[in-house]
């Protein structure tokens, strides 16, 4: 029980039965959908709905943007504060510490629906791909061989060694604005139960789902405009929803890219907003897609390459 807080207990020796789900481990993942039940017991208001919908996108960006694009690809660069403040909004999403996340991504784009892919939905199937593989023994592991450039700095070993406090600290400022709404400004019709459930609960399993999306939905519904080794696809719907992810075989193809909508209509939120911050001088380098890598690539035989 104390891998909940501290992701290094009992990582060491060797890795026993790595498809094995641990079901102790993952009480809290399951406790997280139990609590969205809540919402029948606290009602709703329009501030809950509000700071539900402004935590989900704050920390869908922060996946996308820092998690994704910054931590595991490197697709533009930073300060080492911004570094830091950038990794605790992505930690603040619930879905583990930065090496952890960017160590399980490398190895997806090394490995695409191939066995060694452990959230493949081609070769494991749909459930798996979005919500098997990170409960596993092995799933809980990090692979350090792949992020040593990540490691190097202290302040993200430690964020993600106990990657829960983030997301604490996020519940508890919730509760707290909460009773002080209820205090202050009764007319809103909040209280801090009702801003935990909708702010916290809530939009993070709502964020949860869409984000796996990319790894499930977005290796098997959509087109292919690029004939890459894997079975990723561009899908619009989700690129909506994820701010851009869902060019995702547009991202296979060029994985280094700060941009994922590689043509005017391809909506990339993330993108336009990495690149206002580029304009404040906050990031900088952003790494584009190079004209070359652009046209519409097929196989010798003029399929897809689609397995
Ligand atoms: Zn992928
Ligand atoms: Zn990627």
């Amino acid at each position: 029980m104390r891998q909940w807080f501290d992701t290094e207990a009992g990582a060491e020796g060797p890795d026993r039965s790595p498809e094995r789900i641990d079901w102790l481990r993952v009480v809290p993942f399951i406790g997280l959908h139990l609590a969205c039940l809540g919402v029948f017991v606290v009602g709703v208001s329009w501030i809950a709905l509000a700071v539900a919908a402004a935590l989900y996108a704050v920390r869908m960006f922060a996946i996308t943007g820092f998690y994704h694009r910054y931590f595991s690809h490197k697709a533009f660069r930073t300060s080492r504060g911004l570094q830091f403040v950038f990794a605790v909004l992505g930690a603040a999403s619930v879905q583990r510490g930065p090496l952890w996340w960017a160590a399980h991504h490398r190895n997806h784009h090394r490995h695409s629906d191939t066995a060694r892919d452990v959230h493949s939905p081609v070769v494991r199937g749909f459930v798996w791909s979005h919500m098997g593989w990170f409960l596993t023994n092995h799933g809980f592991r990090t692979d350090r061989s792949v992020i040593r450039d990540l490691e190097r700095f202290p302040e993200l070993r430690l964020l993600d060694r106990f990657d829960i406090l983030v997301p604490v600290a996020l519940a508890a400022a919730l509760y707290g604005s909460g009773v002080l709404l209820e205090r202050h400004a009764p007319g809103l019709g909040t209280n801090g139960p009702q801003l935990l459930v909708w702010g916290f609960f809530v939009s993070t399993v709502v964020l949860f789902h869409a984000t796996v999306t990319i790894n499930s939905l977005a290796h098997r519904w959509g087109s292919r405009r690029f004939a890459t080794r894997d079975n990723s696809r561009n899908n619009w719907l989700l690129a909506l929803l994820t701010f851009g992810e869902g060019w995702h075989n547009n991202h296979h193809h060029f994985p280094g890219s700060a941009r994922q909508g590689f043509r005017w209509w391809e909506v990339d939120l993330t993108y336009y907003v990495l690149r206002t911050m580029a304009a404040l001088g906050l990031v900088w380098d952003l790494k584009p897609v190079p004209a070359a890598m652009r046209g519409v690539r097929r196989m010798p035989d003029g399929s897809d390459g689609r397995t």
